[in-house]
């Protein structure tokens, strides 16, 4: 497989100083990665020239995700907070093109969080207005959106892979794609390679987490059969591994992913493990049975 391998920052670090990038780019490159994802969240505290010249002198690419927060929520009714959202996603676009990415990526539809009822549909409706104009200005920066389906408990907008080929048709952008993760089609998805078949060309970005978001292979994700779908639709596009600690924290989101406790504490040997993971497992799947 030609898929760019990649690892979440914060397998590595909390936060993205010029000390902390460095740091997680180095490790990043020296475990074998293609890519490192790097987390939008607060976008102003992110220097991307820095990073970008981190990102080449170490030799790898990276890409970018953010999830919204309640007061940046799009998917709201109330129109100051899809506008502050609309800002976000607008300043994180800038960084991520500022450090040479093509990938901006993760909950951009909504918060995290677990909402007390239903999306409605005048909120739906905010939330894909806002993400077609992005996608415009995506385009102009040659950057692809993506938007990730996430468990029933941290949105209440896109929690499958079919509902996120629905709202990207409803934008009417083509560069928006679908981003599907292993972890939360375990929690929403009848049948993961079913939904990778039936996202096809849709799909653009994959994240790769156990059932319990620690050590690939030691929980009850079936990955054989899900890189199985992934060889059979030819996917090409990047598969990157995600892990939450409290070892390594983001407070902001850590508090929305709800990580209480420890599923690991060394960075580096759950990432050396989940490379290799990922290498033998990739080329199994692409074997003739
Ligand atoms: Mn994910």
């Amino acid at each position: 497989m030609s898929n760019k391998i990649g690892v979440h920052a914060l397998v590595w670090v909390g936060g993205w100083s010029e000390a902390e990038s460095e740091k997680a780019i180095a490790a990043t490159a020296a475990c074998g990665y293609d890519l490192i994802e790097v987390l939008l969240l607060d976008p102003q505290s992110v220097d991307p020239v820095a990073t970008a010249r981190q990102l080449e002198s170490h030799g790898i690419s990276a890409t970018t995700s953010l999830g919204l927060g309640v007061d940046t929520d799009i998917s709201s009714n109330d129109p100051d907070t899809v506008a502050r959202g609309e800002a976000l996603l607008n300043d994180a676009l800038s960084v991520a093109r500022d450090m040479g990415a093509s990938y901006l990526g993760g909950v951009l539809f909504s918060a995290v969080h677990k909402y007390s009822a239903a999306a409605t549909l005048a909120g739906r409706r905010n939330s894909v207005e806002v993400l077609a104009r992005l996608a415009e200005r995506a385009k102009a920066s040659g950057i692809t959106l993506g938007l990730e389906a996430i468990n029933r408990y941290e949105s209440n907008l896109i929690n499958t892979g079919a509902q996120a080929v629905d709202f990207i048709n409803e934008t009417g952008s083509d560069n928006i794609k679908v981003h599907l993760d292993t972890y939360h089609m375990n929690i929403e998805e009848e049948d993961p390679a079913t939904t990778i078949r039936e996202c096809g060309d849709l799909l653009g970005y994959f994240h790769v987490g156990e059932s319990h978001r620690g050590y690939l292979g030691t929980g009850t994700i079936d990955f054989k059969t899900i890189f199985r779908s992934l060889i059979d639709i030819g996917y090409t596009g990047p598969i990157t591994f995600e892990s939450f600690s409290s070892a390594v924290v983001d407070s902001k989101l850590s508090t929305a992913l709800g990580v209480w406790r420890n599923l690991w504490s060394d960075s580096e040997d759950l990432a050396t493990q989940a490379k290799s993971f990922l290498d033998s497992e990739l080329y199994a799947a692409s074997q003739p049975e």
